[in-house]
């Protein structure tokens, strides 16, 4: 089995969802006392999350990059971010290291084509709802057509995400904000949504919402522990 390397701690409430979700898969795969091998190096949030607000991804990309370099030095053969935001950045991390590099969109685009999903919703910080990083993406690589929130519900969902999520604090006032905005996608056409932020696992289960969820935490997780066992 090839080992897993994980930059987290955006937040460290989604990384140890990766971490458990990692090794549930491994051992649903293999059964028995298998593990997901993995390393997985917790970044410290504060000035990741300050320099996102003053809109510094250049700083963001250095830091990524360094992040990645540990990793591989300390033995990843696959170099996974456990963030959708901080894709902005991931050309930064592909041009640092030699072992390939795990974007969280593809297992989540390949998941929604063979689901003969066309249009999708998406959910997630304003980083990932409003630059073209994300959505260029799904369209570019799965043909996919995105449908985001309106503008104040994504003040909402991004506000719950760093205010809330990002700090453990799941609570059922937020739910029913984002199944409500769950249902105005769903009124305007998405046949599914994607939890485009790795910390919205925490609060949106299948059952909470109108429409199939795609999540990319553990669309995420999965595709890392198939391509560690060989199986991709
Ligand atoms: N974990 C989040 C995401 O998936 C947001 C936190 C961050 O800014 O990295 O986008």
């Amino acid at each position: 089995m090839k080992t897993i390397g994980v930059i987290g701690g955006m937040s460290w409430e989604s990384s140890a969802e990766y971490y458990r979700l990692l090794n549930r898969h491994a051992k649903a795969r293999l059964g028995g006392h298998h593990n997901a091998r993995s390393l997985m190096l917790t970044v410290d949030f504060a000035p990741i999350e300050a320099n996102q607000r003053a809109g510094d991804w250049s700083a963001l990309g250095d830091q990524m990059a360094d992040a990645a370099r540990q990793l591989e030095r300390g033995g990843a053969e696959i170099v996974m971010l456990a963030t959708n935001t901080m894709h902005r950045v991931y050309e930064s991390i592909e041009q640092a290291i030699n072992v390939p590099f795990l974007h969280i969109a593809d297992p989540t685009g390949a998941a929604l084509r063979a689901a003969g999903v066309e249009r999708v919703g998406l959910l997630g910080t304003r980083y990932t709802m409003e630059q073209t990083f994300y959505t260029g993406r799904l369209r570019e690589r799965y043909g996919l057509e995105t449908l985001v929130p309106e503008e104040a519900e994504r003040a909402d969902i991004h506000r719950i995400i760093y205010d809330e999520l990002c700090h453990g604090n799941v609570n059922s006032e937020s739910r029913a904000v984002y199944q409500s905005v769950i249902e105005s996608l769903a009124a305007r056409g998405a046949q599914a949504v994607i939890l485009g932020c790795t910390e919205i696992t925490l609060l949106i289960k299948p059952e909470d919402s109108v429409l199939p969820v795609f999540d990319t935490t553990a669309l995420h997780a999965q595709a890392a522990v198939e391509w560690a066992i060989g199986a991709q």
